[in-house]
């Protein structure tokens, strides 16, 4: 009797596999960008620690001039005050800085290393332009507002909040301990923000990444993988087919979790219909 044949690892590359694959792939990127979600968490909790010091610095001085019903002219006098509102303007920049720094490194990871794997793994050459090809993709201009731009735009708007709320509380009299928790406040914002950027963000540079790859592979179809129970901004692309230069961006929402399954001849699934049908 025959021994039966093994089948070679290109056999093996069933839809299934397409599919699979692309699942894991998107799951890789979403751990990557948690990680860095939850780096710049502890990063903002340690900077909220450092104006902590800065404002029992100022109640100090507060105290120690006796100064009870305060006005502006009498705040602004303050060495703490002044210090303290430079150490605000040093900490958003700093954390924008490195906020930049980080974000910039991810998406570039993520775009270099999904191009790079998805021209592996359909025979495509990945040379030094293929690089720069996927770093372009990474920092792409897709919303119309730079993600570099974002974050400095909301570091800003995050010193002007922390400024005034700082100034309010203080000119209402009220002590330290009210001061902070405005504080944990307005950071809790700045980290949500912050986390919403980086997972979109993340989810662009993947997929337009592996678009690519499926364009350079010659590929003519994508089909649209949603959760079952994803939002219905997404539902109406659920298990549809794509021309390939014919495709909804993904991500469609902030923290959009869709994705593109490469269709591959030979490979292909009956459960998605073409969009519009
Ligand atoms: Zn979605």
């Amino acid at each position: 009797m025959a021994k039966k044949r093994k089948k070679t690892r290109e056999e093996k590359k069933n839809a299934k596999y397409w599919k699979d694959r692309a699942i894991a792939m998107e799951e890789d990127k979403e751990k990557a960008a948690e990680a860095l979600s939850e780096r710049t968490r502890k990063a903002y909790i340690r900077s909220f620690k450092r104006l902590n010091r800065d404002i029992d610095a100022l109640f100090a001085e507060i105290l120690d001039k006796g100064i009870e019903d305060m006005r502006a002219t009498d705040l602004y006098n303050l060495n703490r005050y002044v210090a303290l509102r430079k150490k605000i303007a040093e900490e958003v920049e700093g954390l924008a800085i490195e906020d930049d720094k980080r974000l910039t490194k991810l998406l570039d990871d993520i775009a270099v290393g999904t191009y790079e794997a998805n021209c592996k793994e359909m025979g495509i050459d990945f040379t030094i332009l293929s690089e720069q090809q996927a770093k372009a993709i990474a920092s792409e201009n897709w919303t119309g507002v730079r993600f570099s731009d974002r974050i400095w735009g909301n570091a800003n708007d995050f010193n002007a909040r922390v400024m005034s709320d700082i100034e309010e509380l203080i000119l209402g009299g009220k002590g330290p301990d009210q001061l902070k928790k405005k504080l944990i406040e307005d950071y809790s914002i700045k980290f949500h923000e912050a986390d919403r950027l980086i997972r979109t963000e993340a989810s662009h540079a993947f997929n337009s990444a592996a678009l690519q790859s499926y364009v350079d592979a010659g590929l003519a179809e994508v089909d649209y993988l949603a959760e079952a129970d994803c939002c219905e901004l997404c539902e109406p692309y659920r298990k549809k087919r794509f021309p390939i230069d014919d495709v909804p961006v993904i991500p469609v929402h902030p923290n959009c979790r869709c994705t593109y399954l490469p269709v591959v001849p030979g490979f292909i699934t009956e459960e998605y219909e073409p969009f519009g049908s």
